[in-house]
């Protein structure tokens, strides 16, 4: 049997915006925002079209306080999460420079936006958002809550749809 098609997804975006919230969430299906120590990745399961697939996602472990996400971190990755908290524009507005490293240390990796906590009221616009997207080649834009884990799984559904589009 041919083992299924794997890609290392990883979670990008400042200290705060719910990135470990999201990692446990597909870890465990459950709201927590701590991950055990040392823990590096996760494997969830989805299918497109029929064909199961697997996604290694990861976290940063919270390094990314000091900008010390390193070159490993990236390596043979397929696609950068950039994660921003709806509720918080600077948020937004920092993913400019996780946007820039991405492209330099995987210059073809899928990327896409993930607009965490839209359980909460937005100080993001749809439209800035998009605007991102546009001028950064990021491919789409997900609105999810590690909170109530709306829009968790189409994340991950719809990413791998465009990882076996791209591959
Ligand atoms: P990280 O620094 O990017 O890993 O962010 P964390 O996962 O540690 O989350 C930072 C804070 O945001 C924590 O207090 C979380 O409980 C909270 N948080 C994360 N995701 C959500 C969400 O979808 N909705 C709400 N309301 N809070 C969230
Ligand atoms: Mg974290």
């Amino acid at each position: 049997m041919q083992s299924a098609p794997t890609f290392k997804l990883v979670l990008i975006g400042e200290s705060g915006v719910g990135k470990t919230s999201l990692f446990m969430r597909v870890k465990e299906n459950r709201f927590c925002s701590e991950a055990a120590l040392g823990l590096e990745f996760c494997t969830a399961d989805a299918t497109v079209d029929g064909v199961r697939i697997k996604l290694a996602l990861w976290d940063t472990a919270g390094v990314e306080r000091f900008r010390t996400l390193t070159r490993n971190y990236y390596r043979h990755c397929h696609c950068a999460l950039l994660v921003c908290s709806l509720d918080d524009k600077s948020s937004l507005d920092n993913l400019h420079r996780w946007n820039q490293d991405v492209d330099f240390y995987c210059k073809d990796c899928l990327k896409v936006i993930v607009a965490n906590k839209n359980d909460l009221q937005p100080e993001v616009s749809a439209e800035q958002l998009q605007n991102f997207a546009s001028t950064f080649g990021c491919k789409q834009v997900f609105y999810v809550s590690a909170k109530t884990g709306d829009g968790v799984q189409q994340l991950l559904t719809d990413t791998g749809r465009l990882l076996m589009g791209a591959h």
